[in-house]
This record gives C-alpha cells, structure tokens and sequence, in this order.
C-alpha cells in the first residue's frame, strides 16, 4: 500500500504497545501494575458532571462555535485572570480537543515548511512528532550535565535563523521537573526580544509540590498580549482529572487563534458542548478538587521517594511536581525499551521507556493510581533489578524466587 510518507514516519505511540501487552496479561488474570498511566484516579468533579448533564438533558447538543462556547471562554477568560494575572478578550481564547489539539493547530498555524522548534529534554513524546507532522524540524536541547533543568545558554546556542518557536513544559512531563523563575524570565525576555514564539504548555502548572511555583512566562512579559509571543497552552485534562473529556485552550494573540479557529473548523469542528459545559463546571465550581488531586500526588510522590530510598543503583532527581518521577536506570541497563520490557515480562509493571522522552536509560513512573500501587510496583522493580532486595515476592497470588541476579 502507498501511504504518504510523511503519516508513515510517525511514530507510535510509546505508552501503545506496552499497553496493549499489559492488557493481554491482564485478560489471562495476570495480577499487572500499571505505572504507565498519565492521569489522576479521581472521580469527575460534581460540578463538572451536573454542568455537563444539564447539557445533555437539555436535548439540544448542536455544533458549537469552532473556537468554543462564549461561556467557557469567559470561564478560561477568569482562570487567566486569576492564575496568570493578565486579562484577555475571548478573542485570545480557543477551545480546542484537549491540549494536544492545541498544540497541534498552534504550531500548523506557525510553521512553514522546514521552521524549527527547539524543545528541552526530557520532553513530552509528542512533541517531535507534532512538529514533523507540521512540516517542522525538532530540535532538541539536552541538559549537559544530567539534569533536567536545561541552561539558557544551551538553548541560545540551540537557536537559528529558522527558530520559529520553544516549546516549555513545567511541571514537566516526565521529569516533574519545575524550571526555576530566573529560568522562565530570562526565556520569555529573550523569545520576546527575537520574535520567538514560547509556547507554554501548563497542563500541569498546579500539580507542584512543596510550595514550589511554576511560575508562569507571563509575569515576565510586560508586552500586550497581541505583540507578545507568549503563548499558553492549559486544560482540564490533569488539574481536575478530566482526560476523556478533551478539552483543552489557548491563550495568545488574537491573529494566531484566528487562524487556529479556521483551522479548527476546516478539520474538526468546535468541542462537542457536552464537553466543553463539564469544563465549564470544572473552571466554575469548587477548586478544592484540584487540592485533593494535588494532595493525593503529593502523597504518593512522597511514597515513591521513600521507596526508592532502598533501590540501590538507582538514581533518581526528586520530582517538584506532576505525577511522573523518571529515575536513571542505567546500573542496570541502558536500555530503556529493553528494559521496561523486562519489568513487564518478569515483574508485571508498567512503565514507560526514556527513550521516548529522549532520555535513555530512565524510566518514567506515574503515581497518579493508589499508594498501593506505588509500593508494590516499586518492591516488585526492585525485585526484578536490585541484587540486594529480597530474591523472593508474592506477585498475585504466587510466590516468586528471583533467579537471573
Ligand atoms: N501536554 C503534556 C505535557 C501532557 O502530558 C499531555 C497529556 N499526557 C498533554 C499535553 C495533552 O493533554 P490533553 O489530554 O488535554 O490532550
């Protein structure tokens, strides 16, 4: 078959194959812990479910304007206000299908052919592939020494005549790395003055931990926000725990979600208003659902860190928020795929490979199910790579011995 060529280099996605044969094992009754999983166990919020079936009751579930409902842009219009401290027009708002959406129709919308995007390692899987399938080039920054934090003088050296765009994650998924404030400032100056465009992906901005602050690019910019290159990209995906709602926005100039909201209507049409009136609900009601998840993270990351406290050989930087922690397995093998593999097939976890973060030999562990969980998936990693952790485990029902260490 003749596919274009362009569709076929796209990668599959990561978390599938995994997935898929933890599903297999599943359905055999194998006793299988997911740590792959990137999205918090709550329940809807019940304001976001009574908004939504209002809508629903009412019958009248129609099309919706390609940009999103006037009423849940003046809720993004208020979140933006009260978290970001800038006030907007609904004209600097669109509602898109999740952020992934908005990420793709910000940057079809940006790129010409051949324009590069720099994006920071560890970076969000989609990412590269997003820009490639807008005709862009990726290009990725990885912090020399280590880290997760990437230095702005890495990045400068990074830029070219071609840079059309920075794509920045904190919290960040994967690392839960949150870039410090100095960081972001000097960012947002330095994309304000070259005319290039950062674009902010805060779908995590209020999963941090420990009184941090992930400071938004905005407090650094006093440009009006139809001459400043700031772009934000939010949704109620993780904060409120509503994945399969899809809904996410954006913040930017007005010409840029012009020509999103064409681009919207050419391809798929506004959100479907059941949708976009759970968010609503979400954006409206009680905010103390976002504390419980946040709490609940806090938690279990809190878990994990002392339970890697025993898991000699690995080596893991402290998460400041999200629900990821990305510890460097290397000790063991340096082959992240090879090895997530290997925690499936003899420990029955989980995990997602570094590689596909662009950072081999981690692996990239979501807290976001039960503090059970947590503990039993890292006493079965351990088992299965640490010589010093007891050679023996119940993993099910059945009495494990360990045999290959
Ligand atoms: N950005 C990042 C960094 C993410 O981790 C995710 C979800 N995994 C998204 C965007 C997409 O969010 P949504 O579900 O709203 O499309």
């Amino acid at each position: 078959m003749r596919l274009s060529k362009l569709a076929s280099e796209i990668a599959e996605s990561p978390t599938l194959a995994l997935n898929e044969e933890a599903r297999i094992l599943r359905e055999r009754g194998e006793s299988v812990i997911h740590l792959g999983i990137g999205e918090p166990k709550n329940k809807t919020p019940i304001s976001a479910i009574l908004s939504s079936a209002a809508k629903l009751t009412s019958g009248e579930v129609k099309y919706t304007p390609a940009d999103g409902t006037l009423s849940l842009k003046k809720a993004v219009i208020r979140y933006t206000e009260e978290n970001y401290n800038r006030l907007v027009a609904p004209e600097n708002v669109i509602i898109t299908n999740g952020a992934k959406q908005s990420l793709f129709n910000i940057l079809y919308s940006l790129l010409n052919p051949q324009d590069e995007v720099v994006i920071l390692a560890p970076y969000w899987v989609s990412y590269p592939e997003i820009i490639k399938m807008c005709y862009g080039k990726p290009v990725i920054v990885t912090p020399e020494d280590g880290s997760f934090q990437p230095r702005f003088e890495e990045i400068e050296r990074a830029v070219t005549g071609d840079t059309r765009a920075i794509i920045v994650n904190s919290p960040n998924n994967p690392s839960g790395a949150v870039y410090p404030s100095e960081f972001v400032a000097k960012l947002a100056d330095y994309c304000e003055r070259k005319g290039i465009y950062l674009i902010c992906d805060d779908i995590y901005h209020k999963l941090v931990f420990d009184r941090i602050i992930a400071h938004p690019a905005y407090e650094f910019s006093k440009k009006d926000i139809e001459d400043s290159h700031i772009i934000v990209v939010n949704g109620v995906a993780k904060v409120y725990g509503m994945t399969g709602f899809r809904v996410g926005w954006v913040v930017g100039p007005r010409e840029l979600v012009r020509v999103m909201t064409n681009v919207t209507a050419q391809t798929t049409s506004g959100v479907s208003p059941v949708s976009q009136a759970a968010a609503e609900g979400a954006l409206n009601g009680l905010q103390s659902v976002v504390e419980a998840i946040r709490l609940q993270i806090e938690n279990n990351q809190a878990v994990l860190l002392q339970e890697m406290k025993t898991f000699h050989g690995a080596r893991l930087i402290k998460p400041e928020g999200t629900f990821y922690a990305l510890p460097d397995l290397r000790a063991f093998n340096g082959n992240s795929i090879e090895l997530a593999r290997f925690l499936l097939k003899k420990a029955l976890v989980v995990t997602v490979p570094g590689k596909e973060f662009g950072m081999e030999g981690h692996i990239r562990l979501s807290v976001s199910g039960s503090v059970k969980d947590v503990t039993d998936g890292l006493a079965r990693i351990k088992w299965a790579l640490d010589p010093s952790s007891p050679n023996e485990i119940y993993i099910g029902d059945k009495k494990m011995i360990r045999d290959w260490l």
